[in-house]
C-alpha cells in the first residue's frame, strides 16, 4: 500500500528541505501545499482581486487552474499553464498569502486538490503544509510536526532570501510571527499539531539529522 507522510509546522523549521529529502530518499512523491496557496494568491494579485476582501477571494477561488508537479528533485507548479515557481516566492505573495488562505472556499478547493494528488501516487507521498495531519490527510501513516526557536527560524528564512529580498533578522522574525498568528488564528483548519503527530524541535539539529529522524520513523 502507498505510504502517506504528513509534515506540518510553521515556516523556517526546515519543513520543505526535510520533506523533499525524505521523499527523495524513500522514493516517494512530494507535495508542497504552501506553494499551492501561494499560487492561488499570486493569481489573485495578478487579476485585480482585493485580497483583503474575503467575499471577492471566495468568488474567484475556483477560477485559476493550479497544477503541482510531485517530483521531489524538481518540484514545479503552474497557474493557468504558466510556470509560477519563482513569482510565488516574492514578498508581495508572502505578505498576502495568509489572508487568502483563511478563506474557506480557497481551503476547500486546495484540500480537494491535495487529496486527489495524494490518492493517485503509486508508492506514496510526503505532503508538507500546516493542516495536513489534522485536516487534509488525517489517516496519514506518519505525522510529523516541526518546530524551532524564533531565532533559528528567522536565521533560516534570511538565509533562503539572501541576495533576493533579504530583510534584517528582526524584521524577518516579526514577519514570521505575524504569519504564524494569522495561520494559527484562522477559523478553518488552522496551523496545528495533530494529536498523533511526532513533534520534532529542529533548533539544534542539522537538516541531515532531521531527515534521518523522519526516515527512521517512516521505517518503523
Ligand atoms: O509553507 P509556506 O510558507 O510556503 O506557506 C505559505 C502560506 O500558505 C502559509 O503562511 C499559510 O498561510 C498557507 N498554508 C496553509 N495551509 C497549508 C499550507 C500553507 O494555509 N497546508
Amino acid at each position: 500500500a502507498a505510504v502517506i507522510v504528513a509534515i506540518d509546522g510553521p515556516s523556517g523549521t526546515g519543513k520543505s528541505s526535510t520533506s523533499k529529502a525524505v521523499a527523495a530518499k524513500l522514493g516517494l512523491r512530494y507535495l508542497d501545499t504552501g506553494a499551492q496557496y501561494r499560487a492561488i494568491t499570486w493569481w489573485m494579485l495578478n487579476n485585480g482581486v482585493d485580497v483583503a476582501d474575503a467575499g471577492a477571494v471566495a468568488t474567484a477561488a475556483a477560477k485559476p487552474s493550479i497544477v503541482s508537479g510531485t517530483d521531489p528533485e524538481r518540484p514545479a507548479i503552474t497557474v493557468d499553464g504558466a510556470d509560477a515557481s519563482a513569482p510565488i516566492r516574492t514578498q508581495a505573495v508572502t505578505a498576502a498569502v495568509s489572508a487568502v488562505s483563511a478563506v474557506p472556499e480557497v481551503r476547500a478547493r486546495m484540500t480537494d486538490l491535495q487529496r486527489e494528488i495524494a490518492r493517485s501516487t503509486g508508492r506514496g507521498i510526503v505532503v508538507e503544509g500546516r493542516d495536513i495531519g489534522t485536516t487534509v490527510l488525517p489517516d496519514a501513516d506518519l505525522k510529523i510536526f516541526l518546530t524551532a526557536s524564533p531565532e533559528a527560524r528567522a536565521a533560516r528564512r534570511s538565509g533562503e532570501l539572501k541576495g533576493k529580498e533579504a530583510a534584517g533578522l528582526d524584521a524577518t522574525r516579526e514577519a514570521l510571527a505575524r504569519r504564524d498568528a494569522a495561520d494559527s488564528g484562522r477559523t478553518v483548519s488552522p496551523l496545528a499539531k495533530a494529536e498523533d503527530a511526532h513533534e520534532v524541535d529542529t533548533t539544534e539539529l542539522s537538516l541531515e539529522q532531521v531527515v534521518e529522524c523522519v526516515v527512521t520513523l517512516v521505517e518503523q
